[in-house]
């Protein structure tokens, strides 16, 4: 994501919890003729841990602009300046205060956003009776209303952050960062359903670095995993950004190539075949290492009557390449 995107996201996060503000407004106590007693702080709260400074910097306007809709009176012009104030103290106890539980950092942004509320009806209210009377209803719903709000936001937010963890580690090849198997699998259905429906069509490299057992067996196996790395990021380099990158296991790797004919893939093929042979690769104790990979390639035709004709010729060509000498580009008959 760039950061002009971050940046709209961040905003479109600021609206929603400041929707969610005037939500909590709206569903307030009516103290006085002016005066709601509400849990609109914790909007703030929640958006100044998780949602970083512009949105805070959203939601807190939205907020605190809306309680003009009341009315412009003194409480308004109170809950505003406090709203503000509040923002700020939510992003600095969130960047900066020395306490690891996020739960116990959100129950101080909690107390605190409950201190500004007493601190305005203090400014507001000058009925003490009233004011009492309000505050020993308002304390005890807050805090068991804060702690239930924090427990759920952060278990939805731990909920959230398992399921994009597993949803990558279902995509992605832990090592290399490129697609594993399965998305591999996905892609090539949705290539070869456009080479079915609109006669778009396909191409496969599939990449073998030659004697790779000789790198683990002389460096190591961790070596051998940075030159997988290595190779991986030149793979990503090379070919086009619709080009689908995976290590589909061990030291072999594949690149999809839709919209892509067979000299065209052959042709970048070609080039990985040399941008790898005059690599320098670094293996983790700086030493410099050299290799060489083979490279089958094919693409689909119409005789290919299931998929897997046309992924079996590119191995074939691939062994090709292995037998011939390897350090070659062979290209399925
Ligand atoms: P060829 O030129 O015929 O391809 O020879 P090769 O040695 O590259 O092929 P072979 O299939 O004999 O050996 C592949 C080696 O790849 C063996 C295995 O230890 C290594 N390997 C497979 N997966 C990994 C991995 O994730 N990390 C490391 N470091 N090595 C791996
Ligand atoms: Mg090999
Ligand atoms: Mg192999």
């Amino acid at each position: 994501m760039n950061s002009k995107n971050s940046l709209k996201t961040s905003i479109g996060y600021g609206f929603f919890f400041g929707l969610l503000g005037l939500l909590l407004m709206y569903f307030s106590i009516q103290a006085t003729d002016t005066v709601r007693v509400d849990l609109r702080h914790l909007a703030i709260l929640f958006i100044g841990f998780y949602g970083g400074i512009p949105a805070t910097i959203v939601t807190t306007v939205i907020i605190a602009g809306s309680r003009f809709f009341f009315g412009f009176t003194e409480a308004a012009y109170v809950a505003v300046a406090l709203s503000l104030l509040l923002g700020g103290c939510v992003i600095l106890l969130a960047k900066y205060a020395q306490i690891d539980s996020i739960k116990v950092k959100m129950f101080f942004g909690n107390i605190i956003g409950m201190l500004f509320v007493t601190i305005a009806l203090y400014i507001t209210i000058s009925d003490e009776a009233l004011r009492q009377e309000i505050l020993l209803f308002y304390w005890p719903f807050g805090i068991i209303a804060g702690l239930l709000a924090v427990k759920v936001f952060i278990d939805m937010q731990e909920a959230n952050r398992l399921f994009h963890f597993y949803k990558e580690s279902a995509e992605v090849d832990f090592l290399t960062g490129l697609n594993n198997v399965r998305q591999f699998d996905y892609y090539l259905n949705i290539f070869t359903t456009r080479f079915k429906e609109k006669h778009e069509s396909l191409s496969i490299l599939v990449i073998d670095i030659d004697h790779f057992k000789k790198v683990n067996d002389t460096y190591g196996h961790d070596a051998g995993d940075e030159v997988l790395k290595q190779l991986g990021a030149i793979l990503n380099e090379t070919s086009r950004d619709m080009d689908i990158v995976s290590r589909n296991g061990g030291e072999e790797f594949s690149i999809l190539l839709p919209n892509c004919r067979l000299t065209q893939a052959t042709a970048v093929g070609e080039r990985i075949r040399k941008r790898v042979e005059n690599n320098t690769f670094v293996l983790p104790d700086n030493q410099p290492l050299h290799i060489t990979v083979s490279i089958g390639a094919s693409s689909l035709t119409k005789q290919d009557v299931v998929i897997k004709d046309f992924l079996k010729r590119a191995d074939v060509a691939l062994y090709e390449a292995k037998e011939s000498g390897r350090n070659k580009l062979c290209i399925a008959q």
